[in-house]
């Protein structure tokens, strides 16, 4: 699709950020071009539309960016996974590892039914964690993960094989 290489020349690379050695990519350049942005979100939406997808989970912070569009327009509800203490209501939580030390993610009880059709929303894969704590919430719910779906994919991490065969969709891949 002609739109993807559209994308990718907006995604600004930012060498030792967080910290020495890492490449980070950064999505905010694409969000300050709003043909590339909506492309973004187009894409998506063309592949998720009639798929009877009946909640779109996105991750703290990103996943809060790119799913709530994507969710509207396929008629899904937005459910927001949250890095901890920041849901008011009761969680349940997925705790996943990180490079140094641990992480979780948490979710209000209630927000996703039993038998619900769920795609899980993420600006990036690295190492999988995250997103497999994502779908692990989901699951124990009763909902069904239909796929993951992220803008970019670090294929070096392998984060791919932690998905325990659950399809990954991603728009661009970085070596
Ligand atoms: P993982 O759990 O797959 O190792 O890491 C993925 C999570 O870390 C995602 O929530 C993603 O937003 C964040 N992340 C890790 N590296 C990057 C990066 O280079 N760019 C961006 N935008 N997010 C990153």
């Amino acid at each position: 699709d002609p739109r993807i290489h559209g994308i990718k020349t907006k995604i600004r690379v930012v060498p030792n950020f967080p910290k020495p050695g890492i490449m980070f990519q950064d999505i905010t350049t694409l969000l300050l071009d709003p043909k590339s942005f909506k492309d973004t979100i187009d894409l998506f939406v063309e592949r998720y539309k009639g798929k009877n997808i009946s909640v779109v989970a996105g991750i703290e912070a990103r996943g809060f960016i790119f799913g709530p569009p994507i969710a509207l327009a396929i008629g899904a509800k937005f459910v927001p996974l949250r890095k901890p203490k920041k849901l008011p209501g009761d969680v349940i939580f997925e705790e996943y590892t990180l490079e140094y030390g641990r992480d979780r993610l948490e979710m209000h009880v209630g927000a996703v039914q039993l038998g619900e059709r769920a795609l899980v929303v993420d600006d990036l894969i690295a190492t999988g964690g995250t997103l497999c704590a994502a779908m692990n919430l989901l699951e124990r719910v009763g909902a069904e993960v239909v796929e993951c779906a992220c803008l970019i994919e670090l294929p070096d991490l392998q984060g791919r094989e932690r998905l325990n065969g659950k399809p990954l969709y991603v728009l661009v891949e970085y070596q």
